[in-house]
């Protein structure tokens, strides 16, 4: 098939490149390189079904392609808090472009939306039928309000043009080519180890996450998008969960050396518990991680030692 992958020079998008190039297809990766690098497509600028186009989502494109995956948009939050008018309508216009894309040419179209459609969830661990609890006039809401309405987009061009539709709501994840510089915390916290300065706890470390490694979510991707069974959303994520300060003393065992941990002011709206619930990902698509957060962390570090 011919595949285009929005956002495909970022972190999961360039897995996801690799992943359809190993699987025979031809990629059509569209990036603006806001947050996604060059170095992390380097090695697939020279494959002879791999083309590269700079060009940004909020803007009409049209190619012919059978599948489209959308996962153009900043996804941490120092990130998509940078330009947050942006970040909605990268979300926004960029779901309106790829669903038009799909319609047009009858393709396959998956949305990359975030467990973030739950916001400070009230209801633990997170199914797909909680509604969320989400602020939206915050400093978060432009991205989360942004998924919300992309997946509202998503189900309306599903109901009303019968546009072929996958949506997967994803957990936390990590693993190589995350941007060293993006602040979330698996990638902070690893540098931060790295160069043997103090590890930044924001809040009192309570907060929980559930921590995917990449690999095990893109075999999920592939899942969902080759089934027929359901059009989602579905989560991914690995229902493991741990809190901040765990996080951060795995980071100093694996690591060693001199860190210790400092306490910083905790941001506005920052969830307090996430826990992704897979019952449906089980059911449909057979799907659980594989990979245990020690083991993924391990393969992140060796990947960091490369960027410090
Ligand atoms: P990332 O920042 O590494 O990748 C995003 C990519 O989109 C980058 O290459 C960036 O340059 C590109 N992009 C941003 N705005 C664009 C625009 N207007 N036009 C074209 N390209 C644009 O982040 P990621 O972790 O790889 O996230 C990929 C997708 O998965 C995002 O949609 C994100 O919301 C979603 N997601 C990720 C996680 C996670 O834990 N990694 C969790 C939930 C959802
Ligand atoms: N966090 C932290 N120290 C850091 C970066 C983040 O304690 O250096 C916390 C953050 O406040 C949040 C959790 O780690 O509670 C996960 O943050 P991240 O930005 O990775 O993802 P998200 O909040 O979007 O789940």
């Amino acid at each position: 098939m011919r595949i285009l992958v929005t956002g495909g020079a970022g972190f999961l998008g360039s897995h996801l490149c690799d992943r359809l190039l190993r699987d025979g297809h031809e990629v059509v990766c569209l990036d603006n390189l806001f947050t996604g690098r060059k170095t992390n497509i380097a090695h697939l600028l020279t494959h002879p079904s791999f083309e590269f186009v700079r060009h940004d989502v909020i803007d009409p494109f049209k190619f012919e392609v059978e599948q489209i995956y959308n996962l153009a948009c900043p996804a941490s939050p120092p990130h998509y808090q940078f330009n947050p008018i942006k970040t909605t309508k990268t979300s926004v216009m960029g779901a309106i472009n790829c669903l038009g894309l799909a319609k047009r040419v009858k393709a396959r179209v998956f949305q990359a939306s975030t467990s973030e459609v739950y916001g400070d969830p009230a209801v633990h661990p997170q199914p797909e039928s909680y509604w969320g609890n989400v602020n939206p006039i915050g400093r978060r809401s432009c991205y989360d309000e942004g998924k919300r309405c992309a997946e509202t987009l998503f189900f309306d061009y599903y109901r009303e043009n019968k546009v072929d539709i996958r949506v997967v709501r994803i957990f936390n994840t990590y693993g190589p080519r995350m941007h060293p510089n993006d602040g979330r915390v698996v990638s902070n916290f690893i540098m931060q180890a790295l160069r043997g300065e103090d590890l930044t706890i924001y809040g009192d470390g309570m907060q929980t996450r559930s921590f995917c490694y990449v690999d095990d979510l893109i075999e999920g991707f592939i899942r969902l998008m080759h089934q027929t069974e359901t059009v989602g959303p579905i989560n991914l994520g690995n229902p493991g969960e741990f809190t901040m300060q765990q996080l951060a003393e795995l980071t100093i065992k694996l690591i060693g050396g001199k860190s210790r941990i400092v306490r910083k002011p905790l941001p506005a709206d920052d969830p307090k518990q996430r826990q992704p619930d897979i019952t449906l990902a089980k059911k449909y698509l057979k799907w659980e991680p594989t990979v245990p957060l020690e083991e993924g962390l391990k393969r992140t570090i060796t990947y960091f030692r490369t960027q410090v």
